[in-house]
């Protein structure tokens, strides 16, 4: 009830916001997109003066230094997506667009959810996305919270899936709300081209019991080739969407996301195709890490990009914060390859000290572009590190996929986060 309460407030209280595309320019025969992903909106989010009551989210551990924005124990306070929102709306210009891979609703043990609930949450966040960029396509993925119970994305059509096909109708075409509706994936052109392919890879997830014992669930491993080869014949560049991410997991060592024989098929096909696919881009781990796809060879493919989240949650006993975080993504209008030049990469992490979510303060971190292959690119930082770095891992070569973890290497915004 309480949930449903905060959620009318919220939807009461969200006032139309016009995107503001401005001048700032970038450079000609570049083209753009942003990538958010994990909002985890708590809407019982508030400054209680018990430290245990300010979110349902930190399940009665004490949020001590709760501020207007958020805390670390906490999922996000409506204000914190609002203003992650504020800084984007500025910097997008019409021709723009958004990839969204999931996870709305807050981390509540599942007797606190409903599906309605659940549904409410999908629902807010679309309409304030689409309140602060009404012109702009967004290209949503769904994640393992965007279900009730949590993880068990079934193979077959349902509410969830038949609602978030309702609300993203604004934004995708017949043919790609007909699978969304079906087994929660599709695929639409972006532009000439260039496709989105949005997996369902909560159907891959371990903790989807509905999926355990079955080789292709929902048959998206036989649609997903079939699209690519679609595109590969008709020369289109695909990015691949989804909310949990094809190979190792960026905390512990040695564990694929998924599955281990669904990742294994996942990676075959991502190889076979490494000429079609122009980039993934994934959430859900929460951390700001990049992998590498090697061919059989060893040769790298593809580059992986985990973005981090817009909520700042961690557990109590975590050593890391999280920062609140955006990606923008460059690209070459021309082939859509991505742009990031590492020597150019900057840190600004001065001017928000010490404001600890009491100010919305939203940074550049680092900046570059050249048009160099970004995977070859990724590849020669990692081995150049790995001697030095111990947050960079060569993870598992057998399977061929290496990660850089803990190391943004994107233009990256980020509310200033640090206790001292
Ligand atoms: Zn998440
Ligand atoms: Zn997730």
């Amino acid at each position: 009830m309480m949930y449903l309460l905060c959620f009318v407030l919220l939807l009461i209280g969200a006032a139309p916001i016009a995107a503001r595309p401005t001048g700032s320019s970038y450079l000609s025969g570049t083209g753009r997109f942003w990538h958010i992903t994990d909002l985890h909106l708590d809407p019982t989010y508030h400054l209680a003066p018990d430290p245990t009551k300010v979110c349902f989210s930190s399940k009665g551990v004490p949020a001590p230094h709760a501020g207007m924005f958020g805390d670390f124990l906490c999922d996000s306070p409506y204000r914190l997506i609002q203003s992650a929102f504020a800084h984007m709306a500025p910097l997008t210009q019409p021709e723009d667009f958004i990839i969204w891979t999931g996870d709305s609703p807050p981390h509540v043990p599942p007797d606190e959810l409903t599906t309605d609930m659940v549904i409410q949450v999908i629902s807010n966040m679309t309409q304030t996305i689409r309140q602060y960029f009404p012109n702009m396509t967004v290209y949503p993925a769904l994640g393992n919270h965007d279900y009730w119970p949590q993880d068990q994305m079934p193979t077959s059509t349902n509410a969830i899936y038949k609602a978030a096909a309702q609300l993203w109708k604004l934004w995708l075409e017949p043919d790609a709300l007909l699978t969304l509706s079906q087994g929660g994936f599709y695929s639409q052109r972006v532009k000439p081209g260039l496709r989105v392919i949005s997996l369902n890879t909560i159907l891959y997830y371990g903790p989807d019991k509905v999926t355990c014992n079955m080789t292709d669930p929902a048959g998206q491993y036989e649609w997903l080739e079939k699209t690519l080869e679609k595109a590969a014949q008709s020369q289109e560049k695909v990015y691949i969407i989804a909310h949990v991410p094809v190979g190792y997991l960026p905390f512990v060592r040695n564990t694929t996301a998924i599955r281990r024989s669904h990742n294994e098929r996942l990676v075959a096909i991502c190889r076979k195709y490494s000429h079609v696919i122009a980039g993934h881009f994934y959430g859900h781990t929460h951390r700001d890490s990049i992998m590498v796809l090697l061919d059989q060879q060893g040769k790298p493919v593809n580059s992986l990009f985990v973005s981090p989240a817009v909520t700042p949650i961690k557990h109590v006993l975590e050593p890391y914060s999280n920062n609140p975080a955006l990606r923008m993504y460059l690209y070459n209008a021309e082939d859509y390859t991505l742009q990031v030049k590492f020597d150019r990469l900057v840190y600004q992490l001065n001017q928000c000290r010490h404001l600890l979510f009491l100010q919305s303060c939203w940074l550049l971190m680092r900046f570059g572009v050249e048009d160099a292959s970004y995977a070859d690119a990724v590849a020669r930082k990692v081995e150049e590190r790995l001697p030095m770095k111990n947050n960079v891992k060569a993870m598992d070569r057998n399977v061929h996929i290496w990660q850089l973890v803990q190391d943004n290497m994107l233009f990256f915004f980020c509310v200033e986060k640090y206790k001292e």
